[in-house]
């Protein structure tokens, strides 16, 4: 209702009341005071709209309304007067009330939230819609499960769009694992790792922790995702996502921490692990190791002469040819240090062992990297081996520290050679 509508009726609310009143606003008894009052509310009821602008709204809109209504009024009676601040006063105790009312309504809804039924409450009916709406449009796949019937109630768009699979395609957890874990191993792995997730999210705050899961798109491909989620009231909601980048993030990082970064070969880091790996196996299978220990002879001169850079340059050329040489699978180079490398080789006796130093100290020879201050004119190693067998009585430590000795004892044959460890 608009203002010329509502200020009409108030205007014959007034004139017509000012006839039935005796003056100013004084009733003959309480009866007729009632009367008065209950025609008023009656008045209000049918020309304010509901839920009510609030009383606190600035500039007042009742204030307003009887300022408009005082002026169109004219001169007015003063038991016409009286009238129209009563009504004003009531109104303004109706509208708050009204207001308190609505109000009132509203946060009782939202404590019920859970009981209300949504065709009744049209508020409870839009939120529902617009989290509906939420769910489908989240931007990483989703997926709602009955945990008793094991029914996929909902998945959203994402779902689809990364997946491939639809609710039609995946209706259940039976047919989903068939289709999104083809491989049975994996799958009964798979299978085993959720169930203790759900059991662990039973403890704790219904949080379902997050694994990696490898799962097979509609397409044949296959992503690997980390999956947590929640358990509500008998459902769960998975939560997938993509785990590529950080398993690619972390892969680099393993690298970088295990490359030495000049000469692009595993680093000392690298070669602890493996030596400490290989020498386990020892015990358990009959097998030998050797390690050759390899030095570049007269390295300080090189730099001297032709500057760090080059060095690093070398250092690069010589890593690079030592894991070209050294290429069987099993076998393994890495810059110990320094201009030192160090070479291990598994299932490799002493004789093995001096035929691939040979090969290094031919391919080193090979590249004829210049080296003015060397006896031959061009860059040369030096190289200690050491080799032991599956009965051994030593530790790697030790095992390293006789090859360590040899290099040391073919230094002093004048470099450029191979010694072999002795008491062995
Ligand atoms: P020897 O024949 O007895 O092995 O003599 P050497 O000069 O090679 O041995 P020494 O241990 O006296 O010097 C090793 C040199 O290697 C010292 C250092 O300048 C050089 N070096 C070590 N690391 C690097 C590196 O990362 N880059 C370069 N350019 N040089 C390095
Ligand atoms: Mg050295
Ligand atoms: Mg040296």
């Amino acid at each position: 209702m608009n203002y010329a509508s509502q200020s009409h009726l108030v205007k014959s609310f007034v004139l017509d009341a000012s006839e039935k009143t005796v003056s100013n606003l004084t009733f003959e008894d309480d009866y007729s005071l009632q009367q008065f009052k209950e025609s008023a509310y009656k008045l209000f009821y049918d020309i304010i709209t509901v839920p009510a602008p609030y009383l606190y709204q600035e500039p007042n809109p009742i204030v307003e309304l009887f300022r408009l209504i005082e002026s169109s009024l004219g001169s007015l009676k003063s038991s016409q007067k009286a009238i129209l601040s009563q009504l004003e006063k009531w109104w303004v105790e109706w509208h708050f009330v009204a207001s308190m009312n609505v109000s009132l309504e509203r946060e009782n809804k939202e404590q019920d939230y859970n009981v209300i039924s949504t065709t009744q409450h049209p508020m409870r009916k839009h939120e529902l819609s617009h989290y509906a709406r939420l769910f489908t449009i989240l931007p990483l796949p989703v997926c709602d499960v009955c945990m008793v019937t094991g029914d996929i109630l909902k998945v959203n768009q994402r779902f689809i769009d990364v997946f491939g699979y639809t609710l039609q395609d995946v209706p259940n957890l039976n047919v989903w694992w068939k289709l999104a874990y083809p491989e049975k191993d994996y799958r009964t792995f798979a299978q085993t790792l959720w169930q203790e997730s759900l059991e662990q999210a039973n403890q704790n705050n219904d949080d379902i922790p997050a694994n990696d899961y490898r799962i097979s798109c509609k397409d044949g491909s296959e992503i690997v995702m980390q999956v947590s989620g929640i358990s509500v009231e008998g459902e769960f909601i998975a939560i997938f996502n993509d785990a590529t980048e950080r398993l690619k993030t972390q892969e680099i990082l393993s690298d970088m921490a295990f490359l030495d970064s000049l000469t692009k070969i595993a680093n000392r880091r690298r070669f602890d692990e493996k030596l400490t790996s290989e020498f386990n196996k020892l015990s358990n299978e009959h097998r030998e190791l050797s390690m050759i220990i390899i030095d570049i002879d007269n390295f300080k001169k090189y730099n001297d002469r032709y500057g760090h850079l080059e060095g690093d340059k070398c250092l690069f050329q010589v890593a690079q040819k030592l894991a070209e040489t050294v290429c069987r699978p099993e076998d393994f180079v890495a810059r110990f240090g320094g201009e030192e490398f160090v070479v291990l080789l598994p299932q490799t006796g002493k004789q093995g062992a001096l035929f691939i130093a040979e090969q290094i100290q031919k391919s080193i020879e090979k590249m004829a990297i210049p080296h003015k201050d060397s006896f031959t004119g061009i860059l040369s190693v030096s190289m200690g081996i050491n080799t032991i067998e599956h009965e051994h009585d030593s530790d790697h430590a030790q095992f390293f520290k006789k090859a360590d000795n040899a290099l040391y004892y073919a230094k002093k044959q004048g470099r450029n050679c191979i010694a072999l460890a002795t008491d062995n």
